[in-house]
């Protein structure tokens, strides 16, 4: 059955009639990389970057993250690797970078603001990523944006970066696709306005709920409150993958939520162009994306995001499902 399961991951992810995702995985580590393999992904969509932080007792240096990087880069190639600058803070600590103590650390000092704080980090992560982008096929994601000044300040650092190299003589690629995560609040209403800045959206649902229903990601208390099918959320999604059509890029998911093969009729028929998970969620996903039909789908999403309550959304596609799979 195991087989069975792996032989259906490589089959195209596509729906009934016609309607094609691309279905890539995340990681931690370089020793995932088999099983992304294996598992059928279509490249890293989510290469979170913070174990070679932890893994030392210094901080790495540029060499060592170029090389890590590069690896991913060939190993992975043709297919793209997507990788995220340092997201550390909030719910990620790593022993070598001292944040000092903070009562929420969710609102705190935490990825991006981090970098942008500290740019001899910042610098030495993008050096190591923009020469890396000559080893395959390399998209950087800068994490945790919540406006437009955020991915200015971003960009104004990647553009000095490149000059540094290009003085230098370093070869990397020049139209190394940049994205942004879409995970705070913020970065939806906006994300007309971002969309112009940027050539793809990577929706991390994670936070995004976090931060949209104010119930910590990490807290057991109120785990129970944390709904990914709040009709609250599901707009939110809705919202930023309509103003990444308008201005004609493209939307990913990254997090948690685009594993869930039960969700995989809501994410098609909200016009999501790309999931990344698990790895090993890539099998059932894919079967769910087979065996789906994304005008269906569309009408439920329209469904789910005219509901009241979650409650509403859970018995919509639970009816939805028993007709359809
Ligand atoms: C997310 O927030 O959904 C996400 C993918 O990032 P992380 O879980 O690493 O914060
Ligand atoms: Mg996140």
């Amino acid at each position: 059955q195991r087989l069975d399961f792996i032989h259906h991951s490589h089959l195209p992810a596509e729906t009934r009639d016609g309607y094609r995702v691309k279905i890539k995985a995340n990681i931690e580590l370089l020793d995932e990389i088999p099983t992304v393999i294996e598992y059928g992904a279509e490249g890293i969509g989510l290469f979170r970057t913070e174990f070679l932080y932890l893994a030392s007792r210094s901080l790495p240096s540029e060499d060592t993250l170029y090389r890590a990087y590069r690896e991913v880069a060939e190993r992975l190639a043709p297919y793209p690797v997507t990788i995220r600058t340092l997201d550390i803070g909030g719910d990620k600590f790593v022993s070598t970078v001292s944040l000092g103590d903070e009562i929420n650390p969710a609102l705190g000092l935490r990825a991006t603001r981090l970098c942008l704080k500290e740019p001899k980090l910042f610098r030495t992560q993008l050096r190591a990523i923009l020469r890396a982008s000559v080893h395959g096929d390399v998209r950087i994601l800068f994490p945790m944006i919540s406006g437009h000044m955020e991915i200015l300040a971003v960009k104004e650092h990647l553009e000095a970066t490149r000059e540094e190299l290009r003085r230098e003589g370093v070869p990397f690629r020049d139209d190394l696709p940049v994205g942004i995560m879409i995970e705070v609040p913020t970065a939806v209403t906006m994300a007309d306005v971002l969309a112009r800045e940027v050539d793809f959206f990577s929706i991390g649902t994670n936070d995004l709920i976090q931060y949209a229903l104010a119930i910590d990601r990490v807290n057991e208390h109120v785990a129970h409150l944390y709904e990914p099918l709040h009709p609250g959320v599901l707009r939110l999604i809705r919202q930023a993958t309509e103003a990444a059509h308008q201005a004609g890029i493209e939307v990913a998911m990254c997090g948690e939520m685009a594993g869930e093969a039960t969700y995989v009729p809501v994410l098609l028929g909200m016009g999501l162009d790309e999931l990344s998970m698990n790895a090993l969620a890539i099998p059932r996903v894919k079967r769910m994306i087979r065996l789906s039909d994304q005008e269906a789908c569309r009408r439920l999403a329209g469904d789910l995001l005219a509901a009241s309550t979650a409650r509403e959304v859970r018995e919509r596609l639970a009816d939805f499902l028993d007709q359809h799979y």
